[in-house]
């Protein structure tokens, strides 16, 4: 018997040029409701899941990035977006070394995970309603 190995799924942008695989289930996934969040994904709230580094590859097409050092805390974090169509792909953080996060809403299929926990509610839209039993913070949650 060969051992199983970890389920992959895919993902791209909108114009298809780059695609990237993910191994295995994430190891956290957030919903976070900031504004700076908000701007960047150009949505009422950003669904982002955590990945290990090793775990997400880009297969095809090219990634831009741009780096972003935030005004609070002086630490970066590097967005990825194709280079043609201007998806957000996912980013890197200066304050979460060795994980990819990967903007859910460019997987191919988002129903097989859900939802660990609400980030920065004390900013949240007010028609935005955060299921109960799900773990809230009023502002972030940083511990990996
Ligand atoms: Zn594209
Ligand atoms: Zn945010």
């Amino acid at each position: 018997m060969t051992p199983t190995s970890p389920p992959i799924h895919e993902g791209g942008c909108v114009c298809g040029a780059v695609r990237y695989r993910v191994q295995g289930k994430p190891a956290l996934t957030v919903v976070c409701h900031c504004t700076f969040c908000r701007r960047r994904l150009a949505s009422a709230f950003a669904m982002v899941a955590f990945f290990p580094h090793e775990a997400v590859e880009f297969v095809q097409g090219e990634v831009a990035t741009h780096e972003h050092i935030s005004d609070a805390s002086g630490r970066w974090l590097r967005m990825n977006f194709c280079s043609r169509c201007g998806t957000t792909l996912g980013h890197s953080a200066e304050f979460r070394p060795g994980v990819r996060a990967v903007a859910v809403g460019t997987l191919d299929e988002q129903d097989w995970f859900t939802v660990d926990r609400h980030v920065w509610a004390q900013s949240k839209l007010p028609w935005v309603q955060i299921p109960e039993g799900v773990p809230t913070f009023q502002q972030a949650y940083l511990a990996p």
